[in-house]
């Protein structure tokens, strides 16, 4: 997968805000942020949507699950509260065929999202 950019990005061959890395994933700013705080969550293998998970990776999803709340210490917003959005395909509004989760907060979020 060289042409993903978040391939590239876990890879460290572009550059980005890191926030949280381990041996499975890594986070980092935003950087288009679509609230006050706005981190994304990556696993490092390439997984390009919801819709190509397997049974195997389930050990990392969860731990993405499981991470969440350190990196939400780490960029103050764990007491103030966070929405997580996972996106997929066309209508989800996915961007980057990479599976990254979206931590947001800093203020008030509206919710329905639209
Ligand atoms: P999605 O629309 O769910 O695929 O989200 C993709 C997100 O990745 C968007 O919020 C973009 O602003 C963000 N993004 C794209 N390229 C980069 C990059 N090089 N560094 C950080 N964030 C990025
Ligand atoms: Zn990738």
């Amino acid at each position: 997968m060289e042409e993903c950019i978040f391939c590239k990005i876990a890879k460290g061959e572009i550059p980005c805000k890191k926030v949280y890395e381990d041996d499975k994933v890594l986070s980092f700013e935003d950087i288009n942020p679509k609230a006050p705080v706005h981190v994304l969550v990556i696993p490092k293998k390439h997984i390009e949507s919801l819709n190509d998970l397997s049974e195997e990776d389930s050990y990392i999803m969860g731990h993405m699950m499981l991470v969440i709340k350190e990196i939400a210490k780490k960029v103050n917003i764990h007491d103030s509260g966070y929405r997580v959005a996972i996106n997929c395909g066309k209508d989800g509004g996915q961007e980057v065929p990479h599976l990254h989760l979206h931590i947001l907060g800093g203020k008030s979020l509206n919710w329905p999202p639209g």
